[in-house]
Parts: structure tokens; C-alpha cells; sequence
């Protein structure tokens, strides 16, 4: 089985053909890190403008570099939602055409649900039911994973997403845009002891996670104007991950019994991110599984095998009228905490 997979829901524009041995045939992938950078964030009308000029003939070279055409597909898998609904909009929008003109199956992805099975992408034997923290742009969650459409959220984010918060504090330490990497290469050469900085939540009962205090810390040790980049840097990340940790551990403390513990998304290709969640797993006797850095931020390869790993599941196919959906819980069931996203 070979699956066209198609991602536009932030600023990464990419296409990837996966099969259904885990070979990525063939991938290209376009940051539109330049478009954004000069306003410090993502501009959703930039962002729908660029998927529209570049995905087109981004598939075009992806069919070419693995020697094929459309007609070899036996699938067409786009992120359907959640994301900026423009740039959404764009990738649904050309699979349909291209699902309509081939006639093939459209499978319509949820951004997330490709995160949370990128690892199985990865490591043919991580198995269900798997722990998993989802750290990205726009969500921190904890989660556990039953199986393919499965998913029961134990914990998110009462306030900012974990990679909100190092955006914010790139931005207000002046690092530039996107702000993740260069907040970890700042801390890598820091002091994470200089600067005292709270650890919000940490020790409480529910396992819900809470960065927006952690951020207004920065802004003040920053503005005081006694502190080196590197240092509040290093200091805010220490403090990110203490809370992360903690917050993990109480909510597997809840989970019932998984195999692995697992980290997706974009923060997850964040060096101190990744040892420090290791030792967590060690010492709650789990496997650890972390996908490598270019699967955990956005990519088409992941939407591809989540629309292949839901093909095998049983799923059927999508109708070409689906709509593209900005907000799209992975567990419907989940309430809303304190007005924070799903
Ligand atoms: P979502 O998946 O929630 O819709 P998104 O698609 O924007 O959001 P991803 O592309 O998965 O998110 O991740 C981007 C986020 O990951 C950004 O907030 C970025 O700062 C963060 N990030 C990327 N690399 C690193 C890193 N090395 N250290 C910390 N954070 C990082
Ligand atoms: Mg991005
Ligand atoms: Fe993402």
C-alpha cells in the first residue's frame, strides 16, 4: 500500500509517499520560517497564501523523485484539522482534487493523530496501549493511546501549549522566530540555577500542565535587566521541564497500565526534553520511545501513516464534501479545562 500525504496546518508545507512497510518513499517539506519571522509568529493569511503557491508542484516533485504518478497511489491522506483553517483549507482542497481526478480513497487526518502515530512510523514495535505526551506549537497534552482512533485524554494545558511557551520566551528575549531551537542552543551554553523561576502547578493533584506563569517570569527576569540570555534561558527550560516531568509522572500515576512511554511533537526534538523524559520511563520501568527530530515537528510522512495505519484499522474512507475543521479534539470526550485548548 502506498499513501500521498499532504500536511498544511501551520507553516510547514510537505508532501510524503509512504508505504505501508514504513518506507518513506519520497518527502519534501518547505518552512515558511523567512515569511514569518520579520512579524515574530505565523500570520494565518501569509501561511494560506504560501501552502497555495507551493504544495501543487512540492506533490509534482515528490511523485517524480519515487518515479511515479498519482495513478500508483492507492490513497490520498491530508491533515483535515486542527490547524489554521486557510492553510488547512488548501491541503484538503488539493486532495480532494486529486482523490476526485484519480478516483482514489481521500482519507481526511486529524494533525494530531498523525503526532501521536508518528511513533509507531518510527519503531515497528511500539505497540497499544503506549503513554503519550504530545508537545507542540499548540498543545501539551497527556494521553492514552488504546489503538488506532483511540485516544483518552488524561491531562492538557490549563493555559499556553509547552511550545507557546518556549516561542514566547525566544520572542521576549529577542532570539527570533521559530523560537524552540534557538531557546535549547541558549541553554545549552546557560546557567539552568541563575535565575529563579516558578514551576507552575508543580506538586498538585490534577496532572494538568501550566507554562503562562512560567512565561510572565521570563518577561520580569528579563526586564529586571541582571540576567544573561543564556542564563534565563537555561533556567526556563530547567523549569519547563521540572514542571513537565512532575505533571507526566502524576498522570501516569492515573493512566492504567501502558507499555511505553512515548513524546511527538515539536518540542519533543528538544535534546534536554528528550533525556530528561527518558529518565522518567526508566524510572517508571517504560519503554521510551521518541521519534526522530524531522517526524516530531510537522511533516506529510506522518499524515500519510496515519492514514494508513487507519486504512488497516478499518476505517473507511472519507466523502469528498468532509469539511476542514479548525478545532478537533483527539478525545471528543474530553472536557475543556478552564477555557484551554483541546
Ligand atoms: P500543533 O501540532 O499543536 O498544531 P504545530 O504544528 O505548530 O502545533 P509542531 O510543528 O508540532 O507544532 O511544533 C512546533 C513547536 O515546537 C514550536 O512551538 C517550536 O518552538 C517547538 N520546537 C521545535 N523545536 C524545538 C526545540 N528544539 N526545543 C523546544 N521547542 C521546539
Ligand atoms: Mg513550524
Ligand atoms: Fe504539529
Amino acid at each position: 500500500m502506498l499513501v500521498l500525504g499532504i500536511e498544511s496546518s501551520c507553516d510547514e508545507t510537505a508532501a510524503a509517499l509512504v508505504t505501508a512497510d514504513r518506507t518513506i518513499v519520497a518527502q519534501a517539506i518547505a518552512s515558511q520560517d523567512a515569511d514569518h519571522a520579520p512579524f515574530g509568529g505565523v500570520v494565518p493569511e501569509i501561511a494560506a497564501r504560501a501552502h497555495a503557491e507551493r504544495l501543487t508542484p512540492m506533490i509534482g516533485r515528490v511523485l517524480a523523485e519515487a518515479g511515479i504518478t498519482l495513478a500508483d497511489c492507492d490513497a490520498i491522506a491530508a491533515t483535515a484539522g486542527p490547524g489554521l483553517i486557510g492553510g488547512v483549507m488548501v491541503g484538503l482542497v488539493t486532495a480532494k482534487a486529486l482523490a476526485m481526478a484519480g478516483d482514489k480513497p481521500l482519507l481526511a487526518v486529524n494533525h494530531l493523530e498523525g503526532h501521536a502515530l508518528s511513533p509507531r512510523l518510527a519503531d515497528p514495535a511500539l505497540a497499544f496501549p503506549y503513554a503519550l505526551l504530545l508537545v507542540s506549537g499548540g498543545h501539551c497534552q497527556l494521553l492514552r493511546v488504546d489503538g488506532v482512533g483511540h485516544y483518552a485524554r488524561i491531562a492538557t494545558t490549563i493555559d499556553d501549549a509547552l511550545g507557546e511557551a518556549f516561542d514566547k520566551t525566544a520572542k521576549i528575549l529577542g532570539l527570533g522566530f521559530p523560537g524552540g531551537p534557538a531557546v535549547e542552543r541558549h541553554a545549552a551554553i546557560g546557567d539552568a540555577h541563575a535565575v529563579p523561576l516558578p514551576r507552575p502547578l508543580f506538586g498538585s493533584a490534577e496532572p494538568h500542565f501550566s507554562f503562562a506563569g512560567l512565561k510572565s517570569a521570563v518577561l520580569r527576569a528579563h526586564d529586571s535587566g541582571r540576567h544573561a540570555t543564556a542564563d534565563i534561558a537555561a533556567s526556563f527550560q530547567q523549569a519547563a521541564i521540572d514542571c513537565l516531568l512532575d505533571r507526566t509522572r502524576r498522570g501516569l500515576a492515573g493512566m492504567g497500565a501502558v507499555r511505553a512511554l512515548v513524546v511527538a511533537g515539536g518540542v519533543a526534538s528538544n535534546r534536554a526534553v528528550r533525556v530528561a523524559l527518558e529518565g522518567l520511563a526508566a524510572e517508571q520501568g517504560l519503554r521510551f520511545v521518541a521519534p526522530p527530530a524531522a517526524l516530531c515537528t510537522d511533516n506529510a510522512a506522518m499524515i500519510a501513516w496515519a492514514g494508513i495505519e487507519r486504512l488497516q484499522a478499518g476505517f473507511t474512507p472519507d466523502p469528498l464534501d468532509i469539511s476542514a475543521r479548525p478545532r478537533w479534539p483527539l478525545d471528543p470526550a474530553a472536557e475543556p479545562v478552564r477555557g484551554a485548548g483541546v
